[in-house]
């Protein structure tokens, strides 16, 4: 896993955002901290609320990263790391569904980030894609919304890609939503039946399909690019055809169809043999409604699916989509030639039951 969390001294008792900087002259920002000196794996900066001492590993490049520090625990959090397109910030852990495979259960407590969020987003690299996530969002909608708006309106050149159970969007919110700032947001939304009660089962919500639906209607009238995301198990398989036929008539304006591989973690840890798919021997059904959603015209991808996994005639839908911090590979990808293109494996994924077979 890369590191998220590093060790570090600070001088007073606040917490403060930094961008760290290889240099002074590097320096265009108050947040800005310069780097002073390196002593083993420490790295020394300077900058206005004093010196900050941060221990980086052995290899570890930090430069351009936008941290929160926080002296009183003794750490700096790499909130966006400059190199990498798969910062994500959890802007919450409390949420009102409760997905059957849930990769991050939620909490009931909140701790609001949202004014340190907007600080660090605003010292992004050019052209950046922030992810947030949680829990739910937009549970704290306005809050949210604020954040999207002062940063996409400070830094236009950013964009954002939101992931929500849609369960909050209202009438109310169209006039923000079709501000031109929120051009650059994406809000990504799981779909995982079009069966009411089958959606409803698997998000552990009654009504929740039909909250979701009017949410839909407002954000199609707000002209807002969303995305739909379907995790594929062992309960909503059979009805993928038909979800890919009620997306392709009824939700034409979407940028996208996400059809996703099970994560091994949360929730669908101890669920995962009666949830997983095995859809190396079963993509039939997965084809099925792939075809039948790009016959309607629109984009399919691939997401959390080894590429040796699909049959050649899909593979190209496949998007490297598991975040660098929680990728693997196994041995038998050392040899592969399309590793490079390839999602590989959420790092909790069992050795035992990745199938792998180099191309
Ligand atoms: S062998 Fe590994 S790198 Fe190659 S396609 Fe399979 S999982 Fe991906």
């Amino acid at each position: 896993l890369i590191p998220l969390l590093l060790r570090a001294r600070a001088e007073g008792d606040r917490r403060y955002v930094a961008r760290l900087q290889s240099a002074n002259e590097y320096v265009t920002h108050p947040s800005d901290v310069a780097l002073l000196s390196r002593q083993g794996s420490m790295q020394i900066y300077a900058g206005s609320n004093g010196l900050l001492q941060i221990d980086v590993g052995p290899d570890l490049n930090v430069d351009g990263d936008v941290v929160v520090v926080d002296p009183s625990k003794g750490i700096a959090e790499r909130l966006i790391r400059a190199r990498s397109p798969h910062n994500t910030l959890l802007v919450t852990e409390r949420c009102d569904q409760l997905c059957v495979m849930c990769s991050q259960p939620p909490k009931k407590t909140h701790f609001d980030r949202f004014s340190e969020f907007t600080e660090a987003c605003k010292l992004a690299p050019v052209a950046d894609t922030i992810g947030i996530s949680g829990g739910e969002p937009t549970l704290y909608k306005h809050e949210l919304f604020a954040l999207l708006e002062e940063v996409l309106n400070a830094r236009p050149d950013l964009s954002f890609h939101v992931l929500t159970n849609g369960q909050h969007f209202d009438a109310n919110d169209i006039e923000t939503l079709s501000q031109p700032a929120f051009t650059n947001v994406t809000w990504g939304i799981p779909l995982y039946s079009s069966k009411a009660v089958e959606h409803d089962r698997i998000v552990g919500k009654s009504g929740a399909f039909e909250r979701l639906s009017e949410s839909l209607l407002h954000l199609l009238m707000a002209g807002s690019q969303v995305e739909l995301r379907t995790v594929v198990l062992t309960t909503n398989i059979s009805s993928l055809a038909a979800t890919a036929r009620y997306i392709g008539i009824n939700l034409p304006f979407i940028l996208q169809w996400s059809i996703m591989q099970l994560e091994n973690i949360g929730f669908a840890r101890r669920r995962f043999d009666a949830l997983f798919v095995p859809f190396r021997r079963e993509f039939a059904l997965i084809s099925e409604a792939i075809d039948i959603v790009e016959l309607c015209g629109l984009e399919v991808a691939l997401f959390n699916f080894p590429r040796c996994a699909i049959p050649t005639a899909y593979r190209d839908l496949a998007a490297a989509s598991i975040s660098d911090w929680k990728r693997k590979y196994v041995q038998e990808c050392d040899s592969c030639r399309e590793k490079h293109l390839c999602s590989g494996f959420f790092e909790w994924h069992p050795d035992n039951r990745t199938g792998a077979v180099p191309l």
